[in-house]
C-alpha cells in the first residue's frame, strides 16, 4: 500500500512538473483564464478524450481514486505510464490565444501529441524551406 501511495506522489509532481513546464514556456500566449477555460473544456468532455474515447483522470486525482473510477482498466498500464491519463485541451489552429469553443478539443496526452507533432513536422518544413529561399534557393513548385 505504502508503494502505491509513493507512486501516485510521484506521478503527482512529474504532471506537476510538465504543467510548469509547458506554462512556463508558453504561459504568455494563453488568455488569463486559461485555466478555467480548460477545465470548463475538460469538464464538458466528461473527463473523456473527444479523439479516441479513452477515460482520463480527472484534475487532482490519484491514480487509485482513478482506477477505482474505471475497474475495466488494466492498472499495471495507468500505473506505468501515468501521462497517458491526463487530459489536455488542444487548440485545432494551434493559436493558444485562440480560445472559441470550436478551436478547443479536449485530448488524451497522446492524442494532443499526435495532433501537435503533425503541426510541427508541418511547420519544421515551412520553416526550413523559407531559410533556404531566405539564402537564395529557389522553389521547385
Ligand atoms: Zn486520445
Amino acid at each position: 500500500m505504502k508503494s502505491r501511495l509513493h507512486l501516485d506522489k510521484l506521478d503527482e509532481l512529474l504532471i506537476k512538473y510538465l504543467d510548469n513546464l509547458i506554462e512556463m514556456r508558453n504561459r504568455h500566449l494563453y488568455p488569463e483564464n486559461w485555466e478555467e477555460i480548460s477545465l470548463a473544456v475538460r469538464i464538458n468532455a466528461n473527463w473523456k478524450c473527444q479523439k479516441c474515447g479513452k477515460p482520463c483522470r480527472k484534475t487532482g486525482q490519484t491514480i487509485n481514486g482513478f482506477l477505482d473510477e474505471h475497474h475495466e482498466l488494466d492498472a499495471i498500464a495507468v500505473h506505468s505510464n501515468p501521462i497517458r491519463w491526463c487530459l489536455t485541451v488542444a487548440h485545432l489552429n494551434h493559436t493558444p490565444s485562440d480560445c472559441s469553443s470550436g478551436n478547443l478539443m479536449a485530448m488524451c496526452a497522446p492524442c494532443h501529441l499526435k495532433y501537435d507533432a503533425i503541426h510541427h513536422q508541418k511547420s519544421r518544413k515551412a520553416n526550413k524551406r523559407k531559410a533556404l529561399e531566405k539564402h537564395g534557393q529557389l522553389t521547385l513548385f
